[in-house]
């Protein structure tokens, strides 16, 4: 039997509605790090009213990328935390190639290197079925249908190609996310545990 990982470093990646927020907590939990979804910190702020809020909101309501200097700022303070410190889920970020070296640039003077990028595979048809439900059932500012179209547009073009540079590390581990919440969340172990990587406390997920 395979010990369980002393730390996990993971991203999770899938275009929006791929139940990659969801998946991410329950990794992050069964690994005992914290999840960290930059669309979630955003939206957070917005809410709270806070500076960052209200430099970012008109963005996010478009659908478009917040500047790559503010949200890696962001996710680095964050991981710089100690309940960090031996492992992240991060989600939503990194969403293009300058964000990638942004990590890379964090992560290698701490000696530090990504486990395993996640890939949930969903078709484009599945997600934007899922994000317009989700629209009707949460209210987000952005999951108007033509806002939607706008960010699995710049997910295609900008995210999706990091999972080539990934892919060319040897990090990506290619879940198909079409299926209940259950069958998607044990291909995901499986297939991490297929690399060694073994969740700490399996029961918490
Ligand atoms: P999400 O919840 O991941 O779909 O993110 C919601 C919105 O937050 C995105 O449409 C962007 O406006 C912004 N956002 C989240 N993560 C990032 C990121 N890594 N880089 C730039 N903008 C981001």
């Amino acid at each position: 039997m395979t010990a369980p990982a002393t730390h996990a470093r993971f991203l999770i990646v899938g275009p929006q509605g791929s139940g990659k927020g969801t998946q991410g907590i329950i990794v992050a939990r069964a690994f005992g790090v914290p999840q960290v979804a930059t669309g979630d910190i955003f939206r957070a702020n917005v809410a709270g009213g806070t500076e960052l809020g209200a430099r970012v909101q008109a963005i996010i309501e478009a659908g478009n990328l917040v500047p790559d200097e503010l949200t890696s700022e962001l996710v680095r303070d964050r991981l710089a935390q100690p309940d960090a410190a031996n492992g992240f889920v991060l989600d939503g970020y990194p969403r293009n190639r300058g964000q990638v070296a942004d990590l890379d640039a964090f992560l290698t003077p701490r000696d530090e290197q990504l486990d395993a990028v996640i890939e949930l595979a969903v078709p484009r048809d599945e997600s934007i079925s899922r994000l317009l439900q989700r629209a009707t059932e949460q209210g987000r500012t952005d999951d108007t249908e033509e806002v939607i179209s706008k960010r699995l547009e710049i997910y295609e073009r900008e995210t999706a190609p990091i999972l080539d540079d990934y892919r060319s590390r040897g990090l990506v581990v290619r879940v198909d996310g079409v299926g209940t919440l259950d069958e998607v969340t044990e291909r995901i172990f499986s297939a991490l545990a297929a690399r060694g990587l073994v969740a700490a406390h399996p029961g918490a997920a």
